[in-house]
């Protein structure tokens, strides 16, 4: 094929986010000339890795922090990758995606009745969703009661049909998939550009050009889905929508035990950190040996985990440095966060005690888990770019952050994660080709996905 340099979109990024768009693209659009752009070798490799994130398909039902009304709009979504696993992927059972149960526990009174209260408000959304108490828990699950206290009440949000999924593998199947539904289609162009980092974005008249080390291209339209590269890319071009707004970049640590639950074991969130309720998975990598607990909450400065040459970057991302170190000091100032920040920040840094603070963290979940059990598991835990509001007395935003300007938009964190990915991508490129004067088809979507995807 004809080297390209001028096309309609340009996607830049090879996460779900990027390898669903380009797959939303190119099946259900009819845009003729489309570009995906990865700095890495290969898809999925930085925050989508199956090591990098927890690997849940978030519906909605075990996940205290959604009220009804966000629990609904997330099923909805999510059901979107569901779909795309279990009906165009089911051969690919056991690498891809691992079927499995899932739960909420609840420890002690005050949770239990917020359980049960839950449990009336959501059963008619999730009518799977099960309410069971200590005992029956202890013939599904023994090792949430060995060792408990008598004194210690126990309930769980039980639902059989929970789904754990290799997002990094899912960011390479949609590719792949993309790039076979093209190559059918000679009279259009879709390319995908591994190890090719771009490093320049400079308004045209008709879109964009974008500089990829020695060779520019142009774009009609661009769409950066590089995580927290995003960010950095908006500010780059000093996109008015991020004038007053900073990053907090929320990275976590896993740790192993050997395989001591066959559930997805979540526990009640606190609202105001959705992010530091501990929780207990089968691995997706290691089904049969290992249990994987976390992630720990740790605040970082570099964009992606463990690269320091990303630190510099994320500092063009604080910009208005003082607005941001303001916004940072009253988040902190709040005295949960504190202490929780302080104590995954700093305690859980201490050798030997940092496993053993997990370990009483991890033993509301299972009693008995003696400290020999943990082991960290190294490497593992990515970053979550959470947008601050650096002009707001609270800051910190935990939603979805996505941007948009003339003809270009940043997905810089997906809500509730990589779980709605395949839905944004459809979302993102219906309004990508209504912006370049392209179509897109919703009746083609409904037919493959059994589900009616909203029309902008
Ligand atoms: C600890 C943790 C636990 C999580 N658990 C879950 C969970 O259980 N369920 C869930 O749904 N979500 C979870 N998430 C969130 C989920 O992992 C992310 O939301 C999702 O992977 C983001 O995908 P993405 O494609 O937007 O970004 P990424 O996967 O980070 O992809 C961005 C891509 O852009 C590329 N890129 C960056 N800069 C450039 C450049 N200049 N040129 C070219 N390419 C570039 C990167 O190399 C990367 O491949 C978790 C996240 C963390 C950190």
């Amino acid at each position: 094929m004809e080297k390209q340099s001028e096309y309609d979109l340009v996607i830049v990024g090879a996460g779900v986010s990027g390898a669903a768009q380009l797959y939303a693209a190119v099946k259900y659009s009819n845009i003729k000339r489309i570009l995906l752009v990865e700095k890495e070798s290969g898809a999925g490799l930085i925050n989508s890795s199956a090591t990098q994130n927890s690997q849940t398909l978030h519906e909605g039902d075990i996940e205290t922090n959604y009220n009804l009304e966000k629990a609904t709009a997330v099923k909805h979504k999510s059901g979107f990758t569901r779909q795309y696993l279990q009906r165009m992927k089911s051969h690919l059972l056991g690498d891809l995606y691992l079927p499995g149960p899932k739960m909420v526990l609840a420890v002690g009174e005050e949770e239990i009745d917020f359980l049960e209260e839950r449990h009336t408000q959501f059963r008619a959304l999730f009518p799977g969703l099960q309410k069971l108490d200590g005992s029956e828990l202890s013939h599904i699950e023994p090792k949430l009661s060995e060792g408990r206290s008598e004194i210690e009440k126990i309930i769980a949000l039980y639902n059989k049909d929970g789904i754990t999924v290799n997002f990094g593998r899912l960011a390479s199947e949609l590719i792949a998939d993309a790039l076979e539904y093209s190559a059918r289609q000679p009279e259009r162009v879709v390319a995908v550009q591994y190890d090719t980092s771009v490093d320049e974005i400079v308004k045209t008249d008709s879109g964009w050009s974008v500089g990829l080390g020695t060779e520019v291209i142009t774009t009609s339209y661009l769409s950066i889905c590089a995580g927290s590269h995003s960010m950095y890319f908006a500010k780059k071009i000093g996109l008015k929508a991020v004038s007053k707004t900073s990053l907090l970049l929320v990275a976590g640590n896993f740790y192993y035990t050997p395989k001591y639950l066959n559930t997805k074991v979540y526990t009640v969130q606190n609202p105001k950190l959705p992010f530091s309720a501990v929780h207990g998975d089968p691995d997706i990598l290691n089904p049969e040996t290992k249990t994987r607990y976390g992630p720990t909450t740790r605040i970082v400065v570099t964009l992606e985990r463990g690269r320091m040459k990303t630190f510099l970057e994320y500092l063009t991302t604080i910009s208005p440095f003082f607005g941001s170190l303001g916004a940072y000091l009253r988040i902190m100032l709040d005295r949960e966060f504190f202490f929780y920040a302080f104590k995954h920040n700093v305690l859980f840094l201490i050798p030997g005690w940092g496993n053993y603070l997990f370990v009483k963290e991890i033993r509301k979940i299972i009693p008995s888990l003696a400290y020999k059990d943990l082991e960290r598991a190294r490497g593992q835990g990515g970053v979550r770019p959470q947008i601050v509001r650096t002009t707001e007395t609270n800051p910190l935003n935990l939603g979805e952050a996505k941007l948009a300007g003339e003809h270009i938009s940043f997905n810089v964190t997906p809500s509730p994660g990589a779980t709605t990915c395949v839905y944004n991508g459809l979302i993102d490129v219906q309004r990508i080709t209504k912006d370049i004067g392209y179509s897109f088809d919703t009746n083609a979507v409904a037919l493959d996905f059994g589900q009616v995807l909203d029309v902008l």
